[in-house]
């Protein structure tokens, strides 16, 4: 299998290169040739427990890493979860959650991160390279790949935040991580701010091969496979516990990386009826399936910060399957997007696709309501999948919603739809007694380069 960019630069490459090098040079992201046709081992794998199935799944794209590694990578990375399952279904009212949070930090980007961090320790000891992480992160990203590479040997992690704009607990799950190899950065900006300042370090090619830079953010390949896998194994799990030829999933969407691996799942054959995009009050995603038009505006602070995001770096994948694998097509209307902010792409999304708006007091109501009358809890950004989703019902395709964090991770939340303290985890209580560590930065580009820099000269 190799990987060819959205913008047509380059050569393809292999599964390794594409993994090391996470943004194509030419700016591009990278996508698989061609996407593997399953529908006649469906039947095999309905059975099979997450870690096998992961293995099948993955191997299909990873053909050049040997099977007992990745066997091994894929053991070492679920091992890990609190669950025996991974991810577990669990039928609450009227849906199926699909409870993604059991990893380390309690947050769905561990699914895809401990198999990041594992996949990158094998792929450097075969090469003896080396790797040198810079990541932006609205508040789960960040967490979850620290503790994908926290002490590894070959790999640095410099992490952005917006500083003060994730929740206390989300920081303090990074800046609680002390390990050498781990420097947290808290920029006097946005998401986004965060985000471009990644993208502009990348774009610099000689910077980029000087500090042997590497991503973890949702635009590496390896996390919309990892993410694949989940999307298999709760439909197999739903159709087995109702029947049900074809099911519906709703994803609570920011950078639109995880409800991509679901797009890709159907790609590959899984009977999914719809793709239901869930988008808090920063909605371009959710407007641009329901008008046409992907149109910029300000961010806006909400109660699920993770999906407080105006511009999805993932989406491009898709535009790129929109502008029919045609990359002068889809550099042209990046560029027009980048000039004026809008896009208009003129071509029909998917049917495959619905998509919705949860606000603030609906996600609230939400949470209330599932608390009160099925006595289960759910975290703000899974409230805005399940405040979108309960509106595409269907009797004959039952819905799965993805629960992507714990409810511990946000108990203001918790505390203002229910007006009880419930959202305790005894791994997030323990934080609060540890030291931390950060920097605060200013949202520029070069002062940012430069800590890398220094840091990996021995110099800060
Ligand atoms: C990252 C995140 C999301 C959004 O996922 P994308 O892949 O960016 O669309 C939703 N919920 C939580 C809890 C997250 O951490």
């Amino acid at each position: 299998m190799r990987y060819i960019s959205t913008r047509g630069g380059g050569e393809p490459l292999s599964f390794k290169d594409t993994i090391l090098t996470g943004l194509a040079r030419d700016g591009g992201l990278f996508l698989p040739e061609t996407v593997p046709d399953v529908r006649d081992r469906l039947d095999a794998w309905r059975a099979l427990p997450y870690t096998d199935l992961a293995f099948e799944i993955i191997r299909l794209f990873a053909d050049d890493l040997p099977d007992e590694a990745l066997r091994w990578i894929v053991n070492k990375s679920y091992g890990c979860f609190r669950h025996a399952e991974v991810t577990p279904v669990v039928p609450v009212g009227p849906v199926h959650m699909l409870e993604l949070f059991h990893g380390p930090t309690l947050a769905f980007k561990d699914v895809a991160l401990q198999f990041l961090g594992n996949l990158f320790e094998y792929v450097l000891g075969e090469t003896c390279g080396e790797l040198n992480i810079v990541a932006a992160t609205s508040g789960d990203t960040g967490s979850a790949a620290i503790y994908g590479v926290r002490g590894r040997a070959r790999i640095r992690i410099f992490v952005m935040h917006p500083h003060g704009r994730v929740s206390p607990v989300q920081e303090r799950q990074m800046t609680t991580v002390t390990s050498p190899n781990v420097c947290n950065l808290a920029v006097k900006g946005t998401f986004d701010d965060c985000q471009n300042i990644v993208k502009d370090l990348f774009n610099d090619l000689d910077f980029r091969d000087a500090c042997k830079l590497g991503a973890v953010n949702s635009i590496n390949w390896a996390r919309v496979l990892a993410q694949i896998v989940y999307y298999f194994y709760a439909a197999f799990r739903v159709q087995a516990a109702t029947g049900a030829d074809t099911v519906r999933f709703t994803v609570p969407t920011g950078n639109f990386g995880d409800i991509f691996a679901g797009y890709m799942a159907w790609k590959m054959g899984l009977p999914i009826d719809k793709l239901v995009l869930a988008t808090n009050e920063n909605d371009i995603l959710a407007r641009y399936f329901n008008t046409g038009v992907y149109s910029a505006s300000a961010v806006a602070p909400t109660l699920s910060p993770s999906m407080d995001i105006q511009v999805a770096s993932n989406f491009e994948r898709y535009l790129y399957d929109l502008a029919g694998g045609n990359a002068a097509t889809l550099k042209k209307w990046m560029a027009d997007f980048k000039a004026t902010g809008t896009l208009t792409p003129g071509v029909t999304p998917h049917a495959c696709f619905a998509a919705g708006r949860g606000d603030t007091a609906g996600t609230l109501a939400t949470i209330r309501k599932y608390w009160d009358t099925y006595a289960y809890l759910l975290d703000p950004h899974t409230a805005v999948g399940v405040t979108v989703g309960s509106q595409f019902l269907d009797a004959s395709a039952p819905m799965i919603c993805l629960a992507t964090a714990h409810p511990a991770k946000f108990g203001d939340a918790i505390r203002r739809a229910t007006y009880l303290d419930l959202a305790h985890h005894p791994i997030l209580d323990a934080l609060m007694k540890l030291p931390t560590r950060m920097q605060v930065v200013p949202a520029d580009t070069a002062a940012v380069a430069k800590i890398v820099r220094d840091t990996i000269e021995g110099k800060a």
